[in-house]
């Protein structure tokens, strides 16, 4: 694996010169968030910043994204493209619990069986350069829960350390390795290395939330009809912010629109936190109260992610227990749900 040590005034200089042969996506401040997108002409990413609000998945898995474009003939409606172009991106400054999102993400999109191919163009097109967290950015993280952790790779092409004096660049995949010629010719030291084991040791120990994510799957298998489904849903608004903001989060719907005789099929996010998400054209609604519908929300990130994939379906980043305005706490249902009694 090549290794390179970078001096921390190179790595805008870096970004810059990778941005003139990729789209490069990256942190960027827009007015009070710091948000994950595009970098237009002579714009800077962030190198200090917590995390983003939004999460890197819309990169690969846009909230809005055209599949098809049709138009309507007299002689019956005519395909007139598939949207299936994606250009070669970098993604810079992801952070490691984004960064794992992904491989959670191609359990579902990017199967044998079953591919996505408008998710796929893009991932297969995108390297990911991750930025560990030194320190960990937010006392709701809780990456190591779920199999993470702060200066944790999996996902990543390229892994970004501050070391202090320097950044530590290891360059995890092929893909990855396609990047080493902007990273400069400064080859890693055993103390450099040294510094990065030591700067994740100490990430490690700042996350103070560690909840039991991944043993909670059993009392799941056999809690569907638990009285403790009445009791996490009542302050919920349904806004969906939690799942819109989840880095793992995946559900869509398709509709097609139409302006005179020129048609487009869309893909947009859903949320499982809508009441409208499961109502079928009948008027029948399987999932008739939010209690259901935040049952749905647990069981697919705690049980059935589990059971179809063998993954738990969250990162720990913390986005929906900083975001939800009525302050439901996923890491205490999770908690709660370890001490259930049957
Ligand atoms: S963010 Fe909070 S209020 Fe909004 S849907 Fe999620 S749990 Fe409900
Ligand atoms: S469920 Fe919450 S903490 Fe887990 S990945 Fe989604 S937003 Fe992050």
């Amino acid at each position: 694996m090549e290794k390179r040590l970078v001096k921390k005034d190179e790595l805008l200089r870096i970004v810059k010169k990778v941005g003139a042969e990729f789209n490069v996506f990256a942190p960027v401040r827009v007015e009070d968030n710091v948000l994950f997108k595009s970098l237009a002409p002579g714009e800077e990413p962030l190198l200090t910043f917590a995390n983003t609000k939004n999460a890197p998945k819309g990169v690969f898995f846009p909230r809005t994204e055209v599949m098809i474009r049709y138009v309507r003939t007299p002689k019956g409606t005519v395909l007139k493209g598939v949207e299936l172009e994606a250009r070669d991106a970098v993604l810079f400054g992801v952070r490691p619990c984004d960064a794992r999102s992904f491989v959670l993400l191609d359990l579902l999109f990017d199967q044998d069986k079953y591919k996505d191919p408008y998710y796929v163009a893009k991932r297969e097109k995108a390297t990911v350069v991750t930025l560990a967290c030194t320190p960990v950015p937010y006392t709701a993280c809780f990456c190591t829960s779920v199999g993470g952790g702060p200066v944790d790779g999996t996902g990543s092409d390229v892994l970004v350390t501050d070391i202090g004096d320097a950044y530590l660049v290891e360059f995890l995949t092929p893909k990855g390795e396609r990047l080493v010629k902007y990273f400069g010719e400064a080859k890693a030291t055993a103390e450099a290395e040294n510094k990065k084991e030591t700067a994740a040791k100490e990430a490690i120990e700042q996350i103070k939330s560690v909840i039991p994510a991944r043993e909670v799957k059993p009392i799941l298998d056999v809690s569907f009809d638990h009285p403790f489904w009445d009791t996490i849903h009542k302050r919920c608004l349904a806004c969906g912010t939690c799942t819109y903001l989840c880095p793992t989060c995946h559900c869509f719907d398709i509709s097609d629109e139409m302006k005179y005789d020129d048609g487009r099929r869309l893909r947009n996010w859903d949320s499982c936190m809508f009441p409208l998400f499961t109502k079928e054209t009948s008027g029948h609604n399987p999932r008739p109260t939010q209690k259901e519908r935040w049952r749905q929300r647990v069981m697919h990130k705690f049980k059935y992610y589990v059971d179809n994939f063998n993954a738990v379906a969250c990162v720990g980043c913390g986005r929906c227990v900083m975001y939800c305005p009525v302050n439901i706490d996923i890491r205490k249902i999770v908690e709660d749900i370890s001490k259930l009694q049957q």
